[in-house]
């Protein structure tokens, strides 16, 4: 049995100082039995919790982490800024630097913003959008997450229906929907927000159909509303033009975070020319979205991804991690599904409605050394190597062990 004892009473001290423990998607409440909340460290694709377990993290810190925890390049580059300043009176040169690399990168960036969280990036492309298009309507597809903001939180806790006024449906992938929608909006439609594939939690993950996308961009160019992708979640692990571009599809604008840095804070928008204009006159900043580090964290991030061509890495070991669960859970008689891109997997179990076997599996393979997600897409970094997968499928095989001998 692992050793919790500090976990254990970080956990204890917390409940007293901090509403329900932890706010938000980190929170361990939501994870299976014996996942540790509180850790002390990591390195490459290693995770050490605070009582000293180690794992093969297949998390990513929920994403950012995309070359490996603590990185050396991505560190000495954060490093060098933080000796000149982080928070000045104004960027450092680099903001200049990493807004021309995001233009040369991305083909249908014109130009770049920056901001902290995708929940930033997201909620400014919409104001963006409606002070271009001078309407209101915003569709959304049933389910998809872009921020904890009112417009667009998963809970109505503290929100009012008046902050979802301009909020309307359609199912991802389905272009009837779609449609249907952009119809219900009538004259008022201001941008169509879409994530790079569809990523819902607790169920199969499903890539976008090129036929919608494309149906998609016609609805957007017939009405002038812009196409704005989510690419928050995606961004960097499937393509590094943007996700769309595996696809053949280009947004108006585009929202990043996650992977831009590799774990240190950073948001940004890219936009194309026509929405030049309408960024220049929104009001949108924060104390922190100068910060230097963050920028110079990204710099080193990106010339890394391209140097190694991350997503074809990840996408490597994303097959062998799957090729290896599926022959795991053959041997143990058990029926699994592979859904999402290899670089952000998700294996689900069969007749597991409730997660029962999926957080079994998950509980076991973490006492055996690997952290997996039951039922949230995982992601792969570059500092995975074939010897960490080959070390996790053997972990996995004291989760399927534990699924077979619960029935
Ligand atoms: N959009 C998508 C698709 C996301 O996955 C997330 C974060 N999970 C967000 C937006 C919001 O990003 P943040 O939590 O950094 O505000």
């Amino acid at each position: 049995h692992l050793p919790n004892s500090a976990d254990t009473a970080l956990r204890a001290r917390a409940a007293k100082v901090i509403p329900g423990g932890l706010w938000g998607h980190l929170n361990a409440k939501n994870l299976p039995e014996g996942y540790p909340q509180y850790f002390r460290s990591g390195e490459g694709c290693r995770l050490v919790d605070v009582d000293g377990n180690s794992y093969v993290d297949f998390m990513c810190s929920w994403g950012p982490v995309v070359l490996g925890h603590h990185h050396p390049a991505v560190e000495a580059a954060a490093e060098a800024q933080r000796r000149l300043g982080d928070t000045l009176n104004g960027p450092a040169p680099v903001l200049v630097d990493l807004a021309e690399r995001m233009v040369d990168m991305i083909p249908h960036a014109d130009w770049c913003l920056f901001q902290k969280n995708g929940g930033d990036a997201t909620t400014a492309c919409v104001t963006i959008a409606r002070a271009g298009t001078g309407k209101r309507k915003l569709l959304v597809a049933k389910g998809s997450y872009h921020g904890a903001v009112p417009w667009c939180s998963p809970s109505m806790a503290g929100v009012t229906t008046e902050d979802r006024a301009h909020i309307l449906h359609y199912d991802y992938n389905d272009i009837a929907s779609l449609e249907a929608a952009v119809d219900q909006a009538g004259g008022d439609l201001a941008a169509i927000l879409v994530t790079a594939f569809r990523h819902d939690m607790a169920r199969a993950l499903d890539m976008p159909d090129p036929a919608f996308a494309r149906r998609m961009r016609e609805l957007c160019d017939e009405t002038g509303a812009a196409l704005i992708l989510d690419d928050v979640r995606a961004g960097f692990r499937l393509h590094l033009g943007g996700s769309w571009e595996t696809i053949g599809v280009r947004p108006d604008l585009s929202a990043w975070s996650k992977a831009i840095a590799n774990g240190y804070p950073l948001g940004a928008i890219t936009g194309a020319e026509r929405w030049r204009e309408p960024a220049t006159k929104i009001f949108t900043t924060g104390s922190f979205w100068c910060e230097a580090v963050p920028m110079a964290a990204a710099l080193a991030t990106l010339t890394e991804l391209v140097r190694l061509d991350g997503p074809a890495h990840m996408k490597a070991m994303g097959e062998r991690l799957r090729a290896g669960l599926s022959a795991g859970a053959a041997k143990h008689g058990i029926t699994i599904t592979h859904s999402g891109p290899p670089q952000m997997p998700l294996m689900l179990f069969a007749d597991d409605a409730d997660f029962a076997k999926g957080s079994a599996f998950c509980s076991a393979s973490l006492r055996a050394g690997a952290y997996f997600h039951p039922k949230h897409n995982m992601f792969l970094s570059c500092a995975h190597t074939p010897a960490d997968i080959d070390r996790a499928i053997e972990a996995a095989d004291a989760g399927f062990a534990m699924v077979a001998a619960i029935g």
